[in-house]
This record gives C-alpha cells, structure tokens and sequence, in this order.
C-alpha cells in the first residue's frame, strides 16, 4: 500500500489565518507541501506563512481573499501564477458561527454572514477549484464540516444549519466526481479551542472561556492531523467522513464537565 507523498504537493487552504486553518498549514507544511494560504487579515496570514516555511514548506503563496464573495473567488483562483495554479487540495476551512439565540430572535445579519461565509463561500471555492482537478485528473477536497451538522443544539439552527448543508454538499460533489480520481472528504470535530467562540461572541473573552470550561477540548493541532492523514492515504483511498470529539463530549448536545 503506497501512501500518498504530500511532497511539493500544492494545498490550498481557506482561513488559513487562525485555528484550525493555520495549524492545517503547518502539518503540511511539516510534510513537505507547497501552501496557498487564503484569508482576509494578510498580517496574520503572513505571519502563518513565515511559520510554515520555517516548518519546511519549500514556498508559500498568500492570498487575501473574502470566500463571500465569488467574483472575488474565482479572480483569485483564474489568476494564480502557473506554478501554484494545479492545485492538488483543497481545504475548505474557512467559517464561523455569529452569536447564540432563540431562532425565532436571532440577527439577520448573524444568518446572513454564517450562511454567505459556511455555505456559499465553500460553494464558490469548490466551483472555482474543482474543475481543474477534474481535468487534471488528481485532487482532494477536504471540507470542515462539525458536529454541529449532525445534531441541532439549542440557540445554534442557524449555524447548524450550515454545517448540514455542509454534510449535504460533501457528499453531493462525492457523487458528482465519481468517475474521476478526485477524492472528497469531511472532518467533522466537535468543541476546538480556538478564536471560534470569541468571533462567535464578538470578542467577549468571559462568554467565549465559558464554552471550555471543565473540558480538556480538542486543540486546532488535533484536527490538522487528521486532515493530512486523509490527504496521506493512498490514491484508491477515499476517507468520506471523520467525527472527532474531545473524550468529555458524546455529540453536539451531550458534555461531561468537571467540577
Ligand atoms: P477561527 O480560529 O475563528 O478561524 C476561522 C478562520 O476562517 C480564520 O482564518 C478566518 O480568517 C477565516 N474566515 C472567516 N470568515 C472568512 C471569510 N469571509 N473569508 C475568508 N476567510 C474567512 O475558527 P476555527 O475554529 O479555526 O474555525 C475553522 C473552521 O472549523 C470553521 O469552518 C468552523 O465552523 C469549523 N469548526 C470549528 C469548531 C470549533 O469548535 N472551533 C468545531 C467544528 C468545526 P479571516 O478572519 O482572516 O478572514
């Protein structure tokens, strides 16, 4: 069984700026991947790019990059210089979750902007990426997905929401490449120690440290090594689904918390 060398291998990856986009990037990085990082704060992608090269990345290519906005999506992907353009994965990371209310109280913007970013932005990506895999006959797209899109938790539809459309779409472009080597797989964690919480309570520190409290959580690390083991198996390989949790969570619903 030949594993898959991620040697030089170009992967793109989207919210490469923070979490688990930019822990994704240096476990590829350690593996000898060529990176295209995509985000919008550029100092903070620069700063994950000099990481990765110190890591072993032989180059890094940023790109500032909105995924709401597919103009922009597909400009950026047409106009990549020929030595970055065949791209070989895909990591569709890039999301958020916006505040935690009753539905029937929540903020249309707070919908609007999980829904344009975890939704539509993956969409205008994998439209973008995708066909070019397809003649090239060879890439993988690993899409973020949670737990969150198995089961609806209280005050989180909206957000859920998207990551079952995430669940939907996975498996949709699954089915749509068969017949091709192109290779399709979901991560699915559950509770992630990163800005997640944060950006989700627009930076309220107290409210976002609640969310972990009496939970040893997965850390952005644990998830990335899971993306370059599914990028690594061999190419008859298709990993569709992976959900992790921290051991002190059963599903989206469910926590043991000490104390
Ligand atoms: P994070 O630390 O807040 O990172 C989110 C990343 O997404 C940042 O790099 C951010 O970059 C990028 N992003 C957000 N909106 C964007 C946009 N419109 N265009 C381009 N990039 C955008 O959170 P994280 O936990 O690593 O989240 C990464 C993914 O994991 C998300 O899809 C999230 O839903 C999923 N997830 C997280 C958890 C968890 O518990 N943390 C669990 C399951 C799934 P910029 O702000 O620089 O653009």
């Amino acid at each position: 069984m030949s594993l898959m060398s991620l040697q030089g291998k170009i992967v793109f990856i989207t919210g490469a700026s923070a979490g688990i986009g930019a822990a994704t990037a240096l476990a590829f990085a350690s593996e000898g991947a060529r990176l295209l990082l995509a985000a919008r704060r550029a100092g903070k992608l620069a700063e994950v790019a000099s990481a990765a090269l110190a890591r072993g990345a032989p180059s890094v290519h940023s790109i500032d990059m909105d995924v709401r906005d597919h103009r922009a999506v597909q400009n950026a992907i047409d106009s990549l210089p020929a030595e970055w353009a065949e791209i070989d994965v895909l990591v569709n990371n890039a999301g958020l979750s916006r505040g935690l209310d009753k539905l029937y109280m929540g903020r249309i913007e707070d919908w609007e902007e999980m829904i344009d970013t975890n939704v539509k932005g993956l969409l205008y990506v994998t439209r973008a990426v995708v066909p070019g895999m397809v003649v090239r006959g060879r890439g993988h797209v690993i899409n973020m997905g949670s737990t969150a899109g198995e089961l609806t938790y209280p005050n989180g539809a909206v957000y859920c929401a998207t990551k079952a459309a995430e669940r939907s779409i996975n498996d949709g472009l699954r089915q749509d490449v068969l017949g091709t080597p192109v290779r399709v797989t979901s991560v699915d964690p559950g509770m992630v120690e990163t800005d997640f919480s944060l950006v989700r309570f627009r930076g309220d520190r107290d409210r976002a440290a609640k969310v972990y409290k009496g939970v040893k959580p997965l850390t952005a690390d644990d998830i990335a090594e899971v993306i370059v083991w599914a990028a690594g198996r061999p190419a008859h390989v298709n990993i569709a689904r992976v959900v992790l949790t921290p051991v002190q969570q059963a599903n989206s619903l469910l926590f043991h918390r000490d104390g």
